[in-house]
């Protein structure tokens, strides 16, 4: 028997989290993700580890988004000193998102501290540092697709590819103990079949465990054709509006499939704007690592890449100007009308795209897109709930332009596509549902049992489980 416990995503959607134990003795930690979106939840980045960092085995990221990956440099720097496993992509993405996210911490701190000293008040400390990232980063281990490599004692994993994102896998981990064999398959972050460039996810079959993200348990994404034909639209009518269309995104992954997307119509002489910009230095930097790969793209869209003699995202899409400097980022603000602005952070809690809302939210002809999920408490959530005006860079702004979501853009397997995955395990497995908000997940479970009279089980938070 090991013991799995439930220490992060249960019934919300970030701070990924699962420690590992055999009776052997082995530990291992599934996931090291940051706490995103609410005040609160925030805070709980501070919080020390449930567990003691020093007495861990292994390591498994399954993709490099930070709600998976964001808390390694700490885990480093509390005395976690072994691998951390996860796919040559994602380690190659890891150095980009840990080395930002510790810039972000660092400039945080400052921030803070010197307001905290005109109040008198002793200094703190960032969450961490770009010397404890550099720590953790030399901890990785890369493993590529389908190969099959012992962590710990007993206990083995094998990547397979999940379609979410570039690198991204479904950690399938097999437990030997005592001439007994347990198999647990995480499904890490499952991609949309109708995304972009990802290939899609890899069905499993054999599992006496799984545990299933549900961030889109309630419902499904609109198909790619539908999707397409929507932003086209959307950019057609900004267009006619006389306006920029703003477009918050994560710079790895969706800002991907958006510039594939906008260089299809491109190609397709639909494209409306005179130009995108790419305002996000991550991204840019994303794109070079996502073309180094791209091999493992969605075969018929790598052939039409490949058709128009473009080896990069850049090439694909001619009229792409990436901003580096923040000078570049600033001169943008000259244009007032057709531009397509993909600016980050994707849940607009901060980067360069509220400089943009600061410019373009209040005025009638711009039309904003969020192509993903926004998380309670975020500034983009609170757009799309639709208030009438909102807080940015310490001002009050009117909320004027059109604003829509794209759920098709989503890099995350709607209801049908995550009952789909989860129908392939030949023996009904154990089944736990987790990363979702809680109605979300209630919603998968409740189509588990009317599709096919499995009950699955939501795990409490800190909840331990033998198996
Ligand atoms: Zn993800």
């Amino acid at each position: 028997m090991a013991l799995l416990t439930f220490h992060g995503a249960i019934r919300q959607v970030t701070g990924s989290c699962y420690l590992l134990e055999t009776r052997d003795g082995a530990r291992v930690l599934l996931e090291c993700g940051m706490h995103q979106g609410l005040r609160d939840q925030e805070a709980l980045n501070g919080s020390p580890f449930p567990f003691d960092p020093a007495t861990l085995d292994a390591v498994v990221v399954s993709h490099a988004h930070l709600d998976h990956s964001g808390l390694l440099p700490k885990l480093a720097s509390a005395g976690y000193s072994k691998p951390i496993y996860a796919t040559e992509a994602t380690s190659e993405l890891l150095e980009l998102l840990l080395q930002d996210s510790a810039h972000i911490q660092e400039k945080d701190a400052e921030w803070e501290n010197r307001w905290r000293a005109r109040q008198g008040k002793p200094a703190i400390k960032p969450l961490y540092t770009s010397v404890e990232t550099d720590k953790a980063l030399k901890l990785r281990v890369p493993v590529p697709y389908g190969k099959t490599l012992q962590i710990a004692k007993g206990i083995e994993i094998t990547f397979h590819n999940a379609g979410h994102i570039l690198g991204s896998a479904i950690v399938e981990i097999v437990i030997h103990e005592h001439g007994l064999s347990r198999r647990l398959v995480f499904s890490g972050d499952l991609g949309n079949a109708c995304t972009p460039l990802m290939q899609d996810p890899t069905y499993l079959e054999d599992a006496d465990l799984v545990m299933l993200e549900s961030t889109y348990g309630d419902r499904d994404h609109r198909c790619s054709q539908a999707t397409e034909d929507e932003l086209l639209a959307i950019l057609q009518q900004a267009q006619t509006d006389g306006g920029n269309v703003l477009i918050p995104s994560f710079s790895v992954g969706r800002t991907q499939d958006l510039l594939f997307t906008l260089g299809r119509f491109y190609h397709q002489g639909k494209l409306p704007q005179q130009a995108v910009f790419l305002d996000s230095p991550m991204a840019i930097r994303a794109n070079a690592i996502y073309s180094r790969f791209r091999d493992q793209f969605d075969e018929a869209d790598r052939a039409e890449i490949q058709r128009t003699g473009a080896d990069t995202l850049e090439k694909w899409l001619p009229v792409l100007r990436c901003t580096l400097s923040p000078e570049e980022s600033m001169a943008i603000n000259r244009f007032k009308s057709g531009v397509i602005i993909i600016a980050g952070s994707g849940m607009c809690t901060g980067g360069r795209i509220v400089h943009h809302f600061k410019h373009n939210l209040w005025r009638n002809e711009c039309h904003v897109v969020f192509p993903g999920f926004q998380a309670r408490g975020t500034l983009g959530r609170r757009i799309v709930d639709g208030e009438e005006n909102v807080r940015v860079l310490h001002q009050r702004i009117a909320v004027k332009a059109k604003i829509h979501t794209l759920g098709g853009f989503s890099a995350h397997a709607g209801q049908n596509q995550l009952l789909d995955w989860a129908s392939h395990f030949s023996k009904r497995p154990e089944l736990y549902l987790v990363h979702g908000e809680l109605e979300k997940t209630q919603a998968l479970q409740q189509a588990l049992k009317e599709r096919f009279n499995w009950d699955a089980i939501i795990p409490e938070q800190g909840e331990q489980i033998a198996f």
